[in-house]
């Protein structure tokens, strides 16, 4: 089994560490919801460091290629996530109150026990497309699907009506 990642963050960003590795989406389970099918890994990287005013800060990313479903058809998108983000680490209160308030950051609570794997996940869904497509509507399968079948029945009451006449 896969297990859980846990840092204490302004420890690794202390020490200046970083974390690499694979996760398997089958271990991503709020994520899955999202996927058409959950084979395959992400690549993730995080790293502790300070940034340029000395707050500490976890610089992460994540790349990997997943299936999503499309809005339009519901077959699947193979959609390539590159997420690059950078999360300021709040020691207190009103450090994270005072980084909400700055549209420029992200923060996050910097906990002795933070969950690296949730908060790839976390950061995974939230950039995903809020209502993926395909971008060419030819992709879009049961849509051209259904068009064909609509014009099948429309079609066919005229045939039927056609040859009656025909034949009187
Ligand atoms: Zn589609």
């Amino acid at each position: 089994m896969f297990d859980q990642l846990v840092i204490d963050a302004l420890d690794f960003v202390r020490s200046g560490k970083s974390l690499q590795g694979n996760v398997p989406l089958l271990n991503l389970e709020r994520l899955r919801d999202y996927l058409t099918n959950s084979a395959g890994e992400l690549a993730y990287l995080v790293t502790g460091l300070l940034d340029e005013r000395d707050r500490p800060l976890l610089k992460m990313s994540v790349n990997g290629i997943i299936d999503l479903s499309c809005q339009r058809c519901l077959e699947k998108i193979e959609y390539t996530l590159d997420v690059k983000t950078a999360l300021l680490l709040a020691r207190n209160e009103d450090e994270l109150s005072r980084y909400d308030e700055d549209m420029f950051v992200d923060a996050i609570y910097a906990s002795n026990e933070l969950d690296i794997l949730a908060l790839i996940e976390d950061e995974v869904i939230l950039s995903l497309p809020v209502s993926p497509r395909h971008e060419d509507t030819a992709g879009c399968h049961p849509s051209t699907g259904t068009g064909i079948h609509e014009a099948a029945v429309k079609e066919h009451p005229f045939t039927v009506l056609a040859s009656l006449k025909q034949s009187h």
